[in-house]
């Protein structure tokens, strides 16, 4: 099974481009933030610290999460609930960034991520995809783009949800999630050595798209 990585800091396209990527070559599309996201929904919903880590890794042993895929979208389950759009909230948002800091929690997901691999061709979206999830990954993709043009797209996504938040308060959100994700021991937010560059801070979405497709035809081929 081939493994496309794409990993970056949060507003950086990666969603979109793994979308559009798994569209264009029929791969699988696999959202890794949701996991971290979903531990985080189960954290807030059964008012455990999440600052407690003891506590944090006692609750894992009563999630089980699943991961299904409908119409090309990726759909996570706890306890055999679709979260559906309740783990978008900036409170999980939040919340995610610090369990995910957790080496009870990246362990706990750790087989759920590789074991998707077994039996698709996947595009996998993270922060620790090339590193540590799939460091023998065949392609790997490194996206950035600058603060300003992250917070502007998140901020948009958000008010479209109908979230009432402010610009400064998107870009001072991100900044400590990178914070958090490039300064933790384990697993933290940065590129694999062998990683390829995009910077898409002035492309468009199909922009990035095209420069990816060359980049993965380089590599492997024409697919
Ligand atoms: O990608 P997304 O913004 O949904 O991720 C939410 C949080 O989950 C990130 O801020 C990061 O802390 C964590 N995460 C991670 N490793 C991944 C994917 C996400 O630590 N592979």
């Amino acid at each position: 099974m081939i493994k496309i990585a794409i990993d970056g800091p949060s507003g950086s396209g990666k969603s979109t481009l793994a979308k559009s990527l798994a569209k264009k070559l029929s791969f699988t599309y696999v959202d890794t933030g949701a996991l971290y996201r979903t531990v985080a929904l189960y954290m807030l919903k059964n008012a455990v610290d999440i600052s407690d880590t003891d506590a944090v890794a006692a609750a894992l042993k009563s999630i089980t999460l699943g991961i299904f895929h409908k119409d090309g979208a990726q759909h996570v389950t706890l306890n055999g609930e679709d979260v559906g759009d309740t783990i978008r909230t900036t409170e999980v948002t939040m919340a995610s960034s610090k369990v995910s800091a957790q080496p009870a929690v990246r362990a706990f997901l750790l087989d759920t991520q590789r074991n998707m691999a077994l039996t698709h061709n996947i595009i996998m979206d993270g922060r620790d995809i090339g590193t540590v999830i799939f460091p023998d990954a065949e392609v790997k993709l490194f996206l950035t783009a600058g603060n300003t043009s992250r917070a502007e797209r998140r901020y948009l996504e958000l008010r479209e949800k109908g979230e009432d938040i402010t610009f400064e308060q998107v870009l001072a959100d991100i900044e400590t999630r990178d914070n958090n994700d490039r300064n933790r021991k384990e697993a933290p937010a940065i590129p694999a050595q062998d990683a390829i560059f995009i910077d898409n801070s002035s492309f468009t979405p199909e922009d990035t798209l095209n420069t990816a497709l060359k980049i993965i035809e380089s590599k492997l081929g024409a697919l």
